[in-house]
């Protein structure tokens, strides 16, 4: 069987360079497809069963987060389900993937994807529960809809979760899956508890053209949306424009944007301690929900973050900066890991979809926790 590798499927990114052999197998990781960010890569590889193959990413030295690379283990799977980690290594130079794969199919991505036909079952099957209400906000530059789920019963708090606004963050749309489920489960005391004060406003894929166009960090624009908040358009932004000005509308009581970070092995959030207003009960607020967080799932800690000096943290372009700084609010930026969480280590299958939900479903009840304070 001749060797093949493809990628035109949903977020499907890899350029091939010579695949002759197996054990010879040259890609380069693409570009954004309307930016020069590149670091995320999802292929199908046929025709290798039980051939070593080796696989090189001769550019890897020269993709966006190089740091992403060590310590870093690429994933594979054969049904699109289950996917686990296989032994990756970088030099500086290139990343080599090597892998004797045990059948003829096999998928590398670099983390468990979250397809758009998920995202569209996922605000469907939500939209079942009497809780729930979807809303269109908009489209994005190339038409597809931008959803928001607003979960609620008795309570008018406005909490505002957002996902993937960075699309190769697929982590964060698990995060909010998990989140979703847990807040429209009947018999669950967590959320009953914490809807009869608050209301969700969740937007699970702020960024649905990217998602679909297998880039790591910005739409059909070339926008990265996380840099757009001052002042989004129709024309660059329509997906930061649509959610802003709904958020204008509620009120904002607490926000979390979720992402994923390439380099550090933690889970983690980011504040707005360092922006001018920050006040003392926000101050106060980010301690109480980190620790409820850390109680609630031992994958959450508060040790390793962001050093204090970095210029995101006191840029207002950034969602998470933008909305503490003009609702004075708990605004956090949360971060899981690419590669696994180092406190809790899983050699099968690193930090993935699955962990990433049970912290969106704890994430719940550190909100309950710090509820009575916003
Ligand atoms: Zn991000």
């Amino acid at each position: 069987m001749t060797l093949k590798i493809s990628s035109a499927f949903d977020s499907g990114a890899i350029e091939v360079l010579s695949i002759d052999r197996a054990e010879d197998i040259k890609v380069h990781i693409r570009a954004d497809s309307h930016a020069d960010f590149r670091q995320w890569f999802h292929f199908r590889l046929q025709g290798a069963a039980r051939q070593p193959c080796r696989i090189r990413f001769l550019n890897a030295a020269k993709c966006t987060y190089v740091d992403g690379w060590k310590e870093y283990r690429a994933v594979a799977s054969y049904d699109r389900r289950r996917w686990f980690r296989v032994p990756t290594s970088f030099d500086g130079e290139q990343m080599l993937i090597e892998h004797t794969p045990e059948r003829n199919s096999v998928y590398y991505a670099y983390f468990e994807p979250y397809s758009w036909e998920r995202h569209l079952d996922l605000v469907a099957r939500v939209a079942e529960s009497p809780r729930v209400r979807v809303r269109d906000l908009g489209s994005s530059i190339q038409g597809r809809d931008l959803s928001i789920v607003t979960v609620s019963s008795a309570g008018k708090r406005p909490l505002w979760i957002i996902a993937r606004q960075h699309p190769g963050e697929t982590m964060a749309e698990w995060f909010v899956e998990g989140m979703l489920e847990r807040l429209i489960d009947p018999s669950d005391p967590v959320s009953r508890t914490l809807l009869a004060e608050a209301a969700f406003h969740v937007v699970p894929n702020m960024n649905p053209d990217g998602s679909v166009l297998g880039n790591l960090r910005t739409n059909a624009a070339g926008a990265n949306l996380n840099r757009e908040w001052m002042s989004p358009s129709l024309e660059r932004s329509p997906e930061v424009l649509h959610v802003r000005a709904a958020m204008r509308e509620t009120g904002v009581a607490a926000f979390l944007d979720v992402h994923g970070d390439e380099a550090l092995p933690y889970v983690f959030v980011d504040g707005c301690e360092r922006l001018p207003g920050f006040t003392p009960q926000q101050g106060e607020l980010q301690r109480a929900f980190a620790a409820a967080f850390k109680r609630a799932s031992p994958d959450f800690q508060d040790a390793h973050g962001y050093p204090d000096d970095k210029e995101t943290k006191v840029n207002l372009t950034l969602a998470s900066k933008h909305v503490g700084d003009a609702f004075g609010c708990l605004s956090l930026t949360l971060e899981m890991p690419f590669k696994d969480n180092a406190d809790l280590p899983d050699v099968e299958v690193g930090w993935n979809g699955e962990r990433s939900k049970r912290l969106g479903a704890a994430a719940v009840e550190a909100l309950l926790a710090v509820l009575p304070h916003l």
